[in-house]
C-alpha cells in the first residue's frame, strides 16, 4: 500500500478528504480576513470598480462560451484523429518533469512575443484592448479577453501537443500537470494579491518566476512586464519595468492590520 492510500484511508475515503480540502479552504479564507493577511497584500487596495467588475463578467461568459467551446471541440477532434496522442504507459518522474519543463518554457516564449505583438496597433485596439480595460486584475479578469486572444493563447496546448506526437508523445502524467498550469497561473497573476515572499525577487532561484505583482503592474502601466510564466525574456528585452523590484518589496514591507479598519497605507 503507497503512502497515498495509507492517507486516503486515514481521511475516510475520497469524499470525506473533499470536504477536509473545504473546510481547509473556509478556515483559512476566514482566517485570513480576521487577521488582515488578504488586506496586507492587497496590490492595488483602491483599484476595484463595479462598473469594470460586472463587464469583466460578462466577457469571460462570452469567451468560455466561444473560444472556450471551439478549443474543446478543436482538441477533440485532433485527439481523435491520431494528430494528438498522450502516451498512457507508466514512466519515471524525471520524464514527467522534462516534459513539463519543455511546456513550460515553449509557452513562456509563445506566451512574450505574441503579447508584445498584441500591444501594437492595429492588433492592440482590436484585440488586446478588452484586457487591458482592467487596470486593477482580480481573478475575472483571467477570461475577460478577446475571444481571438483566448484561441492565440489557449491554443498553444493543442499545438504543442500535435508537434510532440511527432517527436515523442506526450505521458498521461505530464497532462495531468500542463492542463491546469494556465488557469492557475492565470488566475494567480490576476487575483490582486501577492502571496509570494519579500525574497522572492531577491534569490537566484525564484527570480526568474512572474508573480502577481508583475503582472498587476503590466495593467497598471502597459509598457513593460510582458512575460506570461517567466520574468526572462522582459530581462533579456530590458522590457522589464525598472521600478518593478522596488515596488514589489515596498508592497511586501506593509504591516499586518486586522480588518475591518480603513485603509492601509505601505509603511515604506
Ligand atoms: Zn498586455
Ligand atoms: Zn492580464
Amino acid at each position: 500500500m503507497g503512502l497515498w492510500d495509507k492517507l486516503l484511508e486515514l481521511a475516510g475515503g475520497y469524499e470525506s478528504l473533499r470536504l477536509w480540502f473545504v473546510l481547509f479552504l473556509g478556515t483559512g479564507l476566514i482566517a485570513g480576513v480576521l487577521t488582515g493577511f488578504f488586506k496586507s497584500r492587497k496590490i492595488q487596495p483602491k483599484g476595484f470598480k463595479w462598473k469594470i467588475f460586472r463587464n469583466e463578467g460578462i466577457f469571460t461568459v462570452i469567451n468560455i462560451a466561444t473560444a472556450g467551446t471551439f478549443l474543446g471541440w478543436a482538441s477533440g477532434w485532433l485527439s481523435r484523429n491520431g494528430w494528438i496522442v498522450i502516451d498512457q504507459s507508466p514512466v519515471e518522474w524525471w520524464v514527467i518533469a522534462l516534459e513539463f519543463a519543455l511546456y513550460f518554457f515553449a509557452f513562456d516564449t509563445w506566451f512574450y512575443w505574441l503579447h508584445r505583438w498584441m500591444h501594437a496597433e492595429p492588433v492592440y485596439t482590436w484585440v488586446h484592448k478588452l484586457h487591458h480595460r482592467s487596470t486593477s486584475p482580480n481573478l475575472l479578469t483571467t477570461a475577460s479577453v478577446n475571444p481571438l486572444e483566448s484561441l492565440v493563447n489557449g491554443g498553444f496546448v493543442p499545438l504543442f501537443l500535435v508537434a510532440m506526437t511527432f517527436v515523442a508523445p506526450v505521458h498521461e502524467g505530464a497532462m495531468m500537470i500542463i492542463g491546469p498550469t494556465n488557469i492557475i497561473m492565470g488566475l494567480y497573476v490576476h487575483s490582486g494579491y501577492e502571496f509570494f515572499p519579500k525574497w522572492w525577487n531577491k534569490s537566484w532561484a525564484t527570480k526568474w518566476f512572474i508573480t502577481a505583482t508583475f503582472h498587476d503592474q503590466h495593467h497598471k502601466y502597459f509598457t513593460a512586464n510582458f512575460g506570461g510564466y517567466t520574468t526572462i525574456w522582459d530581462r533579456i528585452c530590458g522590457t522589464m519595468r525598472p521600478k518593478f523590484e522596488a515596488d514589489y518589496e515596498k508592497l511586501r514591507s506593509r504591516k499586518k492590520v486586522a480588518a475591518p479598519t480603513g485603509n492601509i497605507a505601505p509603511t515604506a
